[in-house]
């Protein structure tokens, strides 16, 4: 039997996700078909319930705006996507219930880690956002034990709000308070802004940091070419991310955890 799996969300037509696990399929020998969803206004659960009619459909991911709408529809969900209030995986069990989850900080870290190389234990770490991706990614990288954990917002009460969720060394700053040269500095903000758009002080970047844009596309974001006008700085964007959050996403339908590093250079090629 073809397993079935989608993505759901709106916009969802340019979504890389039926392209990534569609290649994980053909390297792990699992038959599956995944297509992409979109999702009117307000109509999530609906959705999603028809499309588990079907018996072949094994699970679901999540995109904007949906992932509050799959952490009501999960019946059980892990820590993270508890805590993060948002699942970006669904999976239907035997007995037709649904756990959820959300793979995105382990998609991140494996991104920085494994990929990129780049250390976070005993790091400065700044995190830019305070939206359903930066909640997805806040106890993934506490679990690394950073030196430190800031984060910043444009609506300061929302990164503020994260800090009693979250504890450990996460401390919310306004843009005055933010440090020198950051190790690691992650933009998890909404798409083609440019950090002076989000009036940052240039000092935050040094030539040693990492800065990394969960923000992808076929040219250098905005947010790293800003980062590279302040220092020569090392610079990645998103597109790792977006491959190890579906590696792990696989793992949980299949139990098989697929070679990420030949995917994520197919897709950097056809960006
Ligand atoms: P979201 O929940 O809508 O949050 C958007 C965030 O961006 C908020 O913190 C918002 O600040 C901030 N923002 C929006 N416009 C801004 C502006 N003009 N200046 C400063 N800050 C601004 O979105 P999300 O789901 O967190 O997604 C954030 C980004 O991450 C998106 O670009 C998404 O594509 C990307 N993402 C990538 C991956 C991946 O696998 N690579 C995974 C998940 C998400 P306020 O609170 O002040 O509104």
């Amino acid at each position: 039997m073809t397993a079935r799996l989608a993505v759901l969300g709106n916009p969802i037509a340019h979504s890389r996700s039926p392209e990534i696990h569609g290649l994980f399929g053909e390297q792990t020998g699992i038959d599956l078909r995944y297509d992409r969803i979109l999702v009117p206004e307000n109509q999530f659960a609906a959705v999603a319930r028809e499309f588990f009619a079907a018996p072949e459909a094994v699970g679901i991911n999540i995109t904007v705006p949906c992932k509050a709408d799959a952490w009501h529809l999960a019946d059980e969900k892990s820590d993270n996507a508890e805590t993060a209030g948002a699942v970006n995986t669904l999976l239907r069990r035997p007995d037709g219930t649904f756990a959820g989850h959300n793979t995105d900080g382990a998609g991140l870290v494996a991104d920085l880690k494994d990929n990129l190389g780049w250390q976070l234990a005993n790091q400065r770490i700044l995190v830019l956002g305070a939206g359903g991706a930066v909640r997805g990614v806040l106890a993934n990288l506490l679990a690394e034990q950073p030196a430190k954990l800031h984060i910043w917002n444009r609506t300061s009460a929302r990164a503020e709000a994260l800090v009693p969720i979250f504890g450990g060394k996460l401390e919310a700053l306004t843009a005055d308070r933010l440090e020198n040269a950051y190790d690691v500095i992650i933009n998890g903000t909404s798409a083609s802004l440019t950090a002076q758009q989000m009036t940052l002080p240039p000092s935050i970047i040094g030539a040693e940091s990492c800065c990394y844009d969960m923000v992808y596309g076929p040219e250098q974001t905005r947010f790293n070419t800003w980062c590279l006008a302040q220092a020569p700085c090392h610079i990645a964007d998103g597109l790792g991310m977006l491959v190890e959050q579906a590696a792990a996403a696989f793992e949980i339908w299949f139990g098989v955890r697929p070679q990420t590093r030949s995917v994520l250079e197919l897709l950097r090629k056809t960006l």
